[in-house]
């Protein structure tokens, strides 16, 4: 019988092997350290190298690497191998405590949007204590930070870090004055989502468009798409099944507790959901997942699309992160309980995260931006780029009581019914779910929606860590100096009270996609922020810098540097689309096209008059069309052209998303038109159906 769970966990150095591997001396050191009590000495540093090293061999690495999330929103590795020749020139295996702590991989090329000159253009990484140390395809991976010669930070780990700090404080702050004084620390606790789609390896291969820039960059709808909705829930097709039972055997060998697998609602797409960790892990975790998800579908010669709109017409990928608080002695503090509107510790923490998403709603949108996402948020699709947080009715009422001092009977649930009979215990579900809202309150957590599939959830837990610390941060100052605990209780409901009045405009729980919302927003004052590019200039804007060098987050050049980073990237994605469509076109499109238009016009050669009106219609109908696709690019080069030579700025980003992109849109309508009516003797390029239904 095979054991599928046998190997939970076997490619980490996790805290039951450094129990049993360190010396006591040494593991408490290294958990002392963990829990931010005192700094890793070199004697500790060496002793953990030592015994890292010797699992990792048994193991089968060969090599060691600091693995490093820097602001390309992947990650980078650069390994080294554990061997070194000893005086007689014999091999020997080394790996010291300076090597575990600290590396130098020069990795002067990634962006830095400036903070590093030239001169000193070297990036140091530094082991990240709190984050386990694995093993993948024998090199041992060591979770670290990447900063600067001067310290700033060139990565996204760093200010994730940061900020779990911040809003650690400022939790515990509040919950000991709330009575708890046992509490020390809090952690935010994240669950990611991830949906993504698999096609056949080699009509991937066959895509320039997928393979270059993510996305399909035109292609005729196929006859069937998901109107059927018989894709959603359905049965995993076997292909399918064989990729998840490896991609899942390799995430539990990773210490990844994968849970959840289902077909999604477009054919071909697929979501994967582990159990919930502390947020700094979880953003690690999801980014093997990719990994994962990506090299086992080339094993099964499948491509796995993690973009956030690979198809156009076909439903997008998003990453859903659902965000709680949750103390150093495990209690969840968006836990409503037994009785919530008793729960005064809940209702602060709820209304907390109403204030601070209200106060900060374009940076939680800037941080679910990137140039895939325009295509899902605020383009008719799941969710839309305005932010609003949905409660759910049983909540919101008993909110809304709280604002009228009534007291809610939460006994008397009207809808509370027993569906099957004899189940006397039906677990309750605290959340009515309105799937078109970008942030929902989900039974005891936030699910924050946005988040693109592709990218990294680190900035997003960022924000919400950061708005968090600063919000509690202030109640924490109303509740201090209060003497005694029912006045302090007292005045915290107060608070509630004053943040639900001053901050109802957030709170919506109609359909989030539709025109009425747009403009009901727009009345409320809502930011509708439509660009990723756009969005990018909250980064340095003054509140947004009060808000983030206050708290120890970021310093203001580090936020200008993402700014930069960011609209660069995105003036080069659509750079690179530009380029790449124009060559699909040339080497391939209009080729097709004028083959098939000769083929036809022999015919008609052959037929003379009595050529069947098909094959004049052909002629006319593919003749046009060419000079449709080629005048249409010829006017995008053109466009493009005078873009492209100006400054790397937000202005000419937003000219880009206005003035370039559309035109793009145009000439996908022309070729999806022909590919319509192409007969695949001629185009070969695969097709919406071959890609969606090849499985
Ligand atoms: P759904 O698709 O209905 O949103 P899933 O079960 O697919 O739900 O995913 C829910 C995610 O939320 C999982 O990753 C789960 O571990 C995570 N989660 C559950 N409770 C919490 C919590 N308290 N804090 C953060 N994440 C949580
Ligand atoms: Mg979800």
């Amino acid at each position: 019988m095979e054991k599928p769970f046998e190997n939970f966990g076997s490619m980490v150095f996790n805290e039951t092997e450094m129990r049993e591997r360190l010396p006591k001396p040494v593991y408490s050191q290294w958990k002392k350290t963990v829990c931010n009590e005192s700094l890793l000495d070199r004697q500790t540093a060496d002793a953990i190298a030592h015994a890292m090293k010797r699992w990792a061999l048994e193991k089968g690495a060969t090599h060691y690497t600091h693995w490093f999330q820097p602001m390309t929103g992947g990650t980078a590795e650069k390994h080294d191998a554990f061997i070194d020749p000893d005086e007689n020139n014999e091999p020997l295996t080394h790996f010291s405590g300076k090597n575990l702590i600290k590396g130098e991989p020069d990795a002067s090329s990634f962006p830095s949007g400036g903070l590093r000159a030239t001169f000193e253009a070297r990036g140091y990484t530094y082991w990240d204590v709190t984050s386990p140390v694995f093993i993948r395809d024998n090199v041992l991976c060591i979770p670290t930070v990447f900063v600067s010669y001067n310290g700033e930070s060139l990565d996204k780990k760093d200010p994730l870090l940061k900020s779990v700090k911040a809003m650690s404080h400022a939790a515990t702050r509040v919950v000991n004055l709330l009575g708890d004084k046992d509490v020390r620390s809090c952690n935010a606790s994240v669950g990611l989502e991830q949906e993504y789609f698999l096609i056949d390896r080699a009509a991937f291969e066959a895509r320039r468009d997928l393979k270059l820039t993510g996305r399909t960059l035109f292609g005729a709808p196929a006859p069937k798409a998901q109107e059927l909705d018989d894709h959603y829930f359905g049965s995993i097709p076997v292909r399918v099944s064989a990729f998840m039972k490896d991609v899942n055997e390799e995430l539990w060998k990773l210490g990844i507790y994968s849970k959840t697998e289902h077909n999604e609602v477009a054919p071909g797409q697929f979501e994967i959901a582990p159990v919930f960790t502390e947020c700094n892990i979880a953003v690690d975790q999801n980014q093997l997942m990719m990994d994962v998800l990506r090299k086992t579908a080339e094993k099964h010669g499948l491509a796995c699309l993690l973009y956030e709109k690979p198809f156009e017409g076909i439903n997008g990928s998003g990453k859903h992160n659902n965000y709680s608080i949750i103390t150093d002695n495990g209690q969840n503090l968006f836990s409503p309980g037994e009785k919530p509107s008793e729960n005064v510790r809940f209702l602060v923490f709820v209304c907390a995260f109403i204030k601070a998403v209200n106060t900060y709603p374009e940076l939680l949108r800037m941080s679910a931006s990137c140039a895939g996402n325009d295509h899902r948020l605020g383009a008719n699709e799941a969710p839309p780029a305005i932010v609003s947080i949905y409660l759910g009715e049983y909540i919101e009422r008993i909110l809304t009581d709280l604002v009228k001092g009534k007291k809610t009977d939460v006994t008397k649930d009207a809808r509370e019914f027993s569906p099957i009979s004899g189940l006397s215990y039906i677990p309750r579900d605290n959340n009515d779910r309105n799937r078109t809202s970008p942030v929902a309150f989900t039974g005891n957590k936030f699910e924050f929606r946005m988040l693109g599939s592709s990218m990294s959830a680190s900035m997003t837990n960022t924000v919400l860590n950061s708005i968090m610390a600063k919000t509690l941060n202030d109640i924490a100052a109303e509740l201090e100096g209060i003497k005694y605990l029912q006045d302090v209780r007292a005045k915290a409901l107060d608070i509630c009270r004053t943040i639900l009045q001053e901050n109802n405009k957030i709170l919506f729980s109609g359909d989030g996609y539709s025109e009425s919302w747009i403009r009901e927003a727009e009345r409320r004052g809502l930011p509708n922020i439509r660009s990723s590019v756009e969005s990018y200039r909250i980064l340095d804007r003054a509140d947004t810098v009060a808000l983030l060098t206050g708290l120890g987050v970021y310093t203001k050049t580090e936020l200008a540097a993402r700014k930069a980073i960011y609209t660069e990237e995105y003036i080069h994605k659509i750079g690179i689309e530009v380029r790449t469509l124009t060559k699909m076109i040339n080497e391939e499109v209009l080729p097709a096209m004028t083959e098939e238009l000769t083929f036809y016009s022999n015919a008609y050669n052959a037929a003379g008059n009595a050529a069947p009106a098909y094959i004049k219609d052909r002629i006319t109908g593919i003749s046009g069309l060419i000079d449709q696709v080629y005048n249409g690019l010829d006017h995008l080069n053109k466009v493009y052209a005078s873009k492209a030579k100006k400054p790397m700025s937000t202005e000419t980003g937003i000219e880009l998303y206005n003035e370039v992109c559309p035109l793009m849109d145009e000439i996908r309508v022309f070729i999806n038109e022909y590919e319509s009516i192409a007969s695949d003797r001629f185009y070969h390029i695969p097709s919406y159906e071959d890609m969606l239904f090849g499985l």
